[in-house]
């Protein structure tokens, strides 16, 4: 999972980009890059850490230009190496490019295999190098031209921004997997080049025009090519070859973006996260009642669902647990005992609140169940008299293999357990799950396929992938189980 963010025609072009990485932080915190367009050179600046740590007044500074392109990284292909941080940035056929990409390709292994056979040589491990190496070898008069190409060898998702010495391109997969939005500046005049009157933006996530004070204009569409022109602002739209017209494709929209993934002060794809979460939450509480004193969510990401269930329930909603916000994914465990810690640092329970009730404790999802048998734990230490858990999504079986972070099949606690060993497992007096059909009843009309779909991808609960190379994938994952 990865975040991007590019803008041309600004003065302070790192620096705005600067802003609009941190407001992206969620989407990647293992390492971050930013590169910047001045007169016909791409400086590029990359490394391991948080945004904030990362571009100091004095980086900055030294990321001159009018254009400027960064990345977040959070990997799910490739590894953590240094080699992997993207933008990438490279000559290709004399241009000087830099490259951002969010989403895995399924048949990267294929792709790289037959590139290394004919010669190519990689410096990382990750699947975005190998868009570098089509596009040098693409035909094409221009890097448009070369992208519409590529565009038709990869297999899997693909959101992509590519700044080059003359032009911005960002084009999203036929399949509209991962999000990624374009917006305006609002009028700022010191702030624009004189000969170009617009300055555009582009995201994975609409809460990064927010903090950059940018009109939202529209979603990239599915199967779409944005080509900004450096020199005049102009920006166009082109269809990429594979896809017929961009009204008619049948895009797969990622559904743990909206449940998990994206910040809840975004819009996905014309509908607010938060809105949606809450929703779901109401809908759960609908599906999986429970009779019970209090309804708290596992914080941050179970707010607007347990919001959501509390008000359909008419139960009241409370908080129980405090988070500690300044707990580091790269938080270092020496020792046994100290990793036994580790839930508490992050989680603390209101011994107040939670002691004598009988909690609905709602959350949006639960992956391999470590943190939420901790969290049970937690709450009945505090004197919790029953726990009912109730997740804001369907069990998650299945592994993703465009770009979330899930782990492989047997890590899986839904595909390990059925759901009354899971309950057993978590220790919980009740536990239930949202259906897949009511996910897919969440998208609104406009966004619905011509026969009626979702338009939403849900291989991570149901194990239908939309290509053989996915299956394939499945099948090669060591110690998979048989079936799904
Ligand atoms: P589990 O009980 O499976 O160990 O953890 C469940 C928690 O993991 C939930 O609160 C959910 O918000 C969170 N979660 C779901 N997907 C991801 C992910 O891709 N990365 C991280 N860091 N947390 C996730
Ligand atoms: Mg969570």
């Amino acid at each position: 999972m990865c975040g991007i963010f590019a803008l041309t025609h600004h003065r302070e072009a790192a620096h705005m980009a600067f802003l609009g990485l941190f407001a992206l932080q969620h989407r990647g915190q293992e390492s971050a890059g930013l590169s910047t367009l001045h007169k016909g050179q791409i400086t590029v600046h990359r490394d391991v850490g948080l945004v904030a740590d990362i571009f100091s007044p004095d980086i900055l500074s030294r990321l001159p230009g009018t254009a400027a392109l960064g990345h977040v990284r959070y990997s799910t292909a490739g590894g953590d190496a240094r080699a992997n941080i993207q933008p990438l940035a490279a000559r290709v056929n004399g241009q000087h490019v830099a490259l951002a990409h969010n989403g895995n390709l399924v048949n990267a292994p294929e792709l790289r295999e037959d590139l290394e056979r004919r010669g190519a040589i990689f410096q990382g491990t990750a699947d975005t190098e190998i868009i570098l190496h089509l596009l040098a070898q693409a035909p094409g008069a221009d890097m448009g031209a070369k992208l519409k190409h590529i565009s038709g060898l990869l297999e899997g998702a693909f959101t992509l921004v590519l700044m080059t010495q003359t032009h911005l391109y960002a084009c999203v997969d036929a399949l509209g997997y991962r999000p990624l939005s374009l917006a305006k500046f609002n009028h700022e005049p010191q702030s624009f080049l004189g000969d170009a009157p617009e300055c555009w933006v582009v995201a994975s996530e609409t809460c990064s025009f927010e903090l950059v004070n940018a009109r939202f204009e529209r979603d990239i569409l599915p199967g779409e090519l944005i080509e900004i022109e450096l020199a005049t602002g102009k920006c166009s739209t082109h269809v990429l070859p594979q896809v017929r017209s961009l009204a008619q494709s049948e895009p797969r929209r990622c559904v743990f973006e909206h449940i998990y993934f994206a910040r809840p002060d975004s819009y996905l794809w014309g509908q607010s996260t938060f809105l949606f979460r809450e929703t779901l939450g109401e809908k759960l509480a609908a599906q999986a009642p429970v009779d019970a004193d209090l309804v708290i969510p596992i914080p941050d990401s179970g707010v607007p669902m347990a919001m959501g269930y509390a008000r359909a329930s008419k139960l009241p909603y409370a908080v129980g647990l405090i988070r500690n916000h300044y707990v580091g994914r790269t938080f270092i465990e020496p020792t046994q005992t100290i990793r036994n810690f580790r839930l508490r640092l992050k989680l603390s329970p209101l011994r107040h609140v939670i002691e004598g009730k009988r909690l609905v404790v709602v959350d949006d999802s639960i992956v391999r169940g470590t943190t939420s048998r901790r969290i049970v734990e937690l709450l009945r230490e505090a004197g919790a008299k029953e726990v009912h858990m109730r997740i804001g999504s369907p069990p998650v079986k299945f592994p993703c293999f465009y770009g979330i972070d899930t782990p492989k099949r047997r890590e899986l606690l839904a595909q390990q357990m059925s759901l009354s060993e899971m309950r057993e497992e978590l220790q919980v007096d009740s536990l239930a799950y949202l259906s897949i059909d009511t996910l897919h009843q969440m998208a609104p009309q406009k966004q619905r396929t011509s026969e009626g779909g979702s338009g939403l991808c849900d291989s991570c609960f149901s194990g239908c992938y939309s290509d053989n190379f996915a299956q394939r994938r499945l099948r090669e994952e060591p110690n998979a189980l048989v079936g799904g």
